[in-house]
């Protein structure tokens, strides 16, 4: 009887190992696989002086569309863009969506790594296009409406093991040799300021103390504003900080160019939280400011915008609900999912997939910092 209970667990054992074996060999083969998918676009062509790509984290496709029923339009995001398709927002996660810092580090680099790394992997510093157009003598500037210490601000700025070793984000940010860094978060960089002011950036924390001429600039802002009406100097809105950002770099690159990352960063926070008042109120601040963006790079030409999310959070269903039919059963999980996300861009380029791996909007980044008419 025990050797026949013994044959009968051994076979359930194996059965069990090979089921799971083969569950996780085929993640396993699915995600080599897809992580072979070439991120070059071969038929890329012409220059640009500037590149600015701008992020709504957690933004999918239903939170343009509920987004769209309060504003009682289609979003000038959506209506100005030449190009527009999905990006495929996946980690190296075997299972599950990727995080902010997987997501914004393909961005910034256009390699996949797991969540929680920030434009590193395995340890080993991966260089993002940030360093790049350093390296190619451009002015950059990071934007991040929660703080610039967030985990996508930080895969275009830093270098870290995990999202939340926040002093290595901040050390590898103070000598980055970026020009600009600028959002919310006030009083955490308020304890870092003779740091800050030590790596050679200007602080400050009101509109009005923005120097043009100082040679790095550094805002932290107490919350940055989602409605204009309200906005003051010292809590503006992202489109305004942006617009400013841009005429600095403008200025100071001369003919260089600038590179510049602009991220709504609540659009993901209201979504987990399954706040839909929240979550329209920057899905609303993120159009503004794309619109804004797009507005002044026609007036300066020669700039490629480019307009995307990082995933989608939230699960979001959307029906064609009126605007007062719009609430937070909504959404169906507190999470990310793997959803596509949409990418606009606000140029015709030549051989854009309607489709593409997220990795590929940092190609195009990458491509145009390295394509820049000469100076
Ligand atoms: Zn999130």
């Amino acid at each position: 009887m025990k050797k026949k209970i013994l044959i009968v667990v051994t076979a359930l054992v194996v059965c069990a190992a090979l089921v799971t074996g083969g569950v996780f060999g085929g993640l396993y083969a699915s995600l080599s696989n897809r992580l072979k998918i070439s991120n070059e676009l071969t038929e890329l062509s012409g220059e640009y002086e500037n590149v600015i790509l701008l992020i709504g984290d957690g933004m999918g496709p239903n939170h343009m569309k509920a987004g769209e029923a309060v504003y009682g339009r289609d979003f000038e995001m959506r209506t100005r863009a030449l190009m527009t398709g999905e990006a495929m927002t996946f980690s190296r996660a075997l299972v599950g969506p990727t995080d902010s810092a997987a997501s914004a580090t393909a961005l910034s680099t256009g390699v996949k790594v797991d969540n929680g790394e920030v434009a590193r992997h395995k340890g080993e510093n991966i260089k993002s296009n940030m360093e790049l157009a350093i390296e190619k003598g451009m002015s950059t500037g990071v934007i991040a409406a929660e703080g610039v210490k967030g985990a996508t601000p930080a895969g275009f700025s830093a270098h870290a093991n995990d999202r939340n070793d926040l002093d290595d984000i901040l050390e590898t940010q103070l000598v980055s040799k970026i020009d600009l860094f600028m959002g919310g978060a006030k009083e955490y960089y308020d304890e870092y300021k003779a740091k800050i002011e030590g790596a050679g950036y200007k602080y400050f924390t009101d509109m009005k103390d923005f120097d043009n001429s100082a040679d790095k600039l550094w805002g932290a802002f107490e919350t940055i504003e989602t409605d204009s009406a309200k906005a003051v100097s010292d809590t503006p809105t992202l489109a305004e900080i942006s617009v400013e950002a841009i005429k600095y770099l403008d200025e100071k690159s001369g003919d260089n160019g600038f590179f510049l990352m602009i991220e709504e960063s609540y659009i993901d926070k209201m979504s987990h939280n399954n706040d839909m008042d929240g979550m329209l109120s920057h899905m609303l601040a993120y159009n503004e400011t794309v619109n804004a963006v797009v507005d002044l790079a026609e007036e300066m030409g020669d700039t490629l915008v480019i307009a995307t999310a990082d995933h989608e959070t939230g699960g979001l269903q959307y029906n064609g609900e009126a605007a007062s039919e719009l609430n937070d059963k909504m959404f169906t999980k507190e999470h990310h999912t793997k959803a596509n996300v949409p990418y606009f861009i606000y140029s015709k380029l030549d051989g854009v997939p309607e489709t593409l791996n997220n990795t590929q909007i940092a190609y195009i980044c990458r491509y145009y910092i390295n394509n820049r008419p000469a100076a």
